[in-house]
């Protein structure tokens, strides 16, 4: 049988026109390049606006129960423009019709911002004579919100089957109920894994705008390499602390599954990209992989003297945070301090009453919580054979004469973490990255 490639494109790859022309020409180069999962259209210059946020505003607007018309005809001229440039002879007025009275009805916000990748998956469909398969009728959820694999594998595999070249919307899925559910922002990558999944493909290509996983955001260091291969653990690490260049989960249904993930970017096809592969037998060319972070979190300090001879101090710590639903993200503790490292947004608006429990349920000398951090995570499969890579960072840092709030070294050896305050950031980012890669 002939082999299947999925291949994902991302808001940038099909913003316009010329974009779809590009993404035909890839996806017609190789037969086995079969199920395409599209995004809705992104920004085709740095001012411009997602149609995901087009729609999510013509929600809100329609919430507030003011006028649509505007921000709607703005949505309709991006998708006219593509269909018109690209001389088909397709009219989506019935669809946007459906589309705006659903919001003036009030659709749900899911559904609303949906709509950016259906309607896009059935231009590119028309485009380049492929089936439109709705994610709809084969992505699902459970009634709590979690993807429901046993469903959707059924139901997806025998949806392709019956289509040897298709086009799958991103982003969303079905809800138990019918109504739509989406992945959070970014979500089209983990569709593309889904659809990898589904198909039983070799490979599962994921184009944007960049050639491949960079060493850091290209956005703080100028031209960072690009990482030719990474395995699945350091990219979710990575991808989690801040490398948005592809959604922290869409490794899990291809992971299980054993089928790597090649990054490539739709303006430069030529460019190989980054392999993402389940394990690497290649030694990285640095000893890091790749540095991310994020700012945004809290440190929560507790302190309460032999804190360390009390049996159950940090299970009362924590089920404090469970009754508030806040999960954390590090637990640094000294002798008789201990500290969780919390997203500062899952502690808004309960500060003080997480401090009064947890000041009353561990009995503790003090609880106080501070804000502004930002946390860096240096990952690599190099660092476990090379020693002093803690040392490097944290020198790296201090010549810059910042101060590190946190350290955490993940267990297996492959990454460190540091906290730094967010003004910092950008700085010690920087430093570490130039510690690592140093030019040649
Ligand atoms: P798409 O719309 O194709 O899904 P995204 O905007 O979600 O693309 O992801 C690509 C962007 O991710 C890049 O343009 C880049 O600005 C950003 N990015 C952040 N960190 C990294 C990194 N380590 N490697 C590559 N890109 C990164
Ligand atoms: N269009 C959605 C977003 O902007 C999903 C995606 O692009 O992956 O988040
Ligand atoms: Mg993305």
């Amino acid at each position: 049988m002939q082999q299947t490639k999925v291949l994902k494109f991302g808001g940038s790859s099909l913003a316009d026109a010329a974009q779809f022309r590009k993404v035909a020409a890839i996806i017609r180069a190789e037969p086995e390049r079969r199920y395409v999962v599209a995004s809705a259209p992104g920004k085709r210059f740095p001012e411009d606006i997602k149609v995901t946020d087009m729609l999510y505003d013509c929600f809100d607007l329609a919430a507030r129960k003011e006028n649509i018309d505007e921000a709607f005809a703005k949505i309709e001229a991006r998708y006219n423009g593509i269909v018109t440039d690209l001389g088909l002879d397709m009219d989506l007025t019935p669809e946007f019709r459906k589309i705006r009275m659903a919001i003036e009805h009030h659709a749900g916000k899911d559904y609303v911002a949906s709509r950016g990748e259906y309607l896009n998956s059935l231009i590119l469909a028309r485009y380049l004579g492929f089936a439109f398969i709705d994610a709809e009728a084969g992505i699902f959820f459970n009634d709590d919100g979690t993807f429901d694999d046993k469903h959707t594998y059924k139901a997806l595999s025998a949806l392709l089957a019956e289509a040897d070249y298709a086009v799958v919307p991103g982003f969303y899925g079905s809800m138990p109920n019918g109504t739509i559910k989406t992945f959070s922002r970014g979500g089209s990558d983990v569709t593309g894994a889904i659809v990898a999944r589904a198909a039983d493909a070799v490979l599962y290509e994921n184009w944007t705008d960049v050639s491949g996983m960079l060493m850091a955001d290209p956005r703080l260091v100028e031209h960072p390499r690009v990482i030719e291969e990474i395995t699945y653990r350091e990219l979710r690490e990575l991808a989690y602390m801040g490398a948005t260049v592809m959604h922290e989960e869409a490794i899990f249904p291809v992971r299980e599954a054993c089928i790597p993930i090649n990054i490539r970017n739709t303006n430069a096809p030529e460019d190989p990209g980054t392999m993402i592969v389940p394990n690497s037998e290649t030694a990285p060319a640095t000893v890091i992989t790749g540095v991310a972070g994020r700012k945004g979190f809290s440190s929560i300090t507790i302190e309460k003297d032999r804190m360390n001879t009390e049996v159950g101090f940090g299970r009362k710590v924590l089920s404090v945070l469970e009754d508030f639903g806040v999960s954390f993200e590090h637990i640094p503790t000294g002798i008789d301090t201990m500290s969780v490292v919390v997203a500062t947004a899952s502690i808004a608006g309960c500060k003080e009453a997480l401090i009064g429990r947890i000041f009353r349920d561990a009995n503790a000398d003090s609880v106080t919580i501070d804000d502004n951090m930002a946390l860096i995570a240096i990952v690599g499969r190099g660092m476990v054979s090379n020693k002093g890579t803690a040392g490097r960072v944290f020198t790296a840092i201090a010549d810059q004469d910042i101060n590190i709030r946190m350290i955490d070294q993940g267990s297996g050896e492959n990454n460190i973490i540091v906290g730094v305050n967010e003004r910092d950031y950008d700085a010690a980012l920087q430093a570490i990255y130039r510690e690592f890669v140093r030019e040649d």
